[in-house]
């Protein structure tokens, strides 16, 4: 796509960071890192999030992802981090070329967690025949 940011980091048009890269896939650095070492994996090739991702990039996704997220963990000293998706506006995605942030976590980072809210076994068992009928 002409004019998405993403893209031209993939090829290379505009400068990043990159610590990273594969046959399909390339890994840099967040330009506002959520904490030290947080990258993004993205798909040369675009695609707006996980719903149009080809699902046979999946194996070397997760096993590009995996030896990068390796290679971060060895260098920021964790061994812990957060791999996630922001799938669409309302979850927080403001970049629309698919991207999974690898973020690193450490001991007391005070990274917010998400909030949770109790539920009932009622309102789950209810819910769960519902979206197993879909
Ligand atoms: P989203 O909220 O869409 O899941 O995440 C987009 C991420 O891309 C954000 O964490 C943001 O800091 C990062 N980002 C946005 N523009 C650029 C850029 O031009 N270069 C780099 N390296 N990261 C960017
Ligand atoms: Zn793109």
């Amino acid at each position: 796509m002409n004019d998405c940011i993403f893209c031209k980091i993939a090829k290379k048009e505009i400068p990043s960071f990159i610590i990273n890269e594969s046959k399909n896939f390339l890994a840099f650095l967040d330009i506002n890192p959520r904490t030290k070492g947080h990258v993004l994996v993205i798909p040369k090739k675009h695609c707006t999030n996980l719903t149009d991702f080809p699902s046979s990039l999946a194996k070397e996704l997760i096993d590009f992802s995996k030896e990068t997220a390796n290679k971060i963990l060895k260098t920021v000293k964790t061994t812990d981090f957060n791999f996630s998706i922001n799938n669409g506006k309302f979850s927080g995605q403001e970049v629309f070329h698919a991207h999974f942030h690898i973020i690193p976590r450490f001991k007391d980072d005070k990274l917010a967690q998400w909030p949770k809210s109790p539920s009932s076994n009622e309102l789950l068992k209810k819910l769960a025949e519902e979206i197993k009928q879909k």
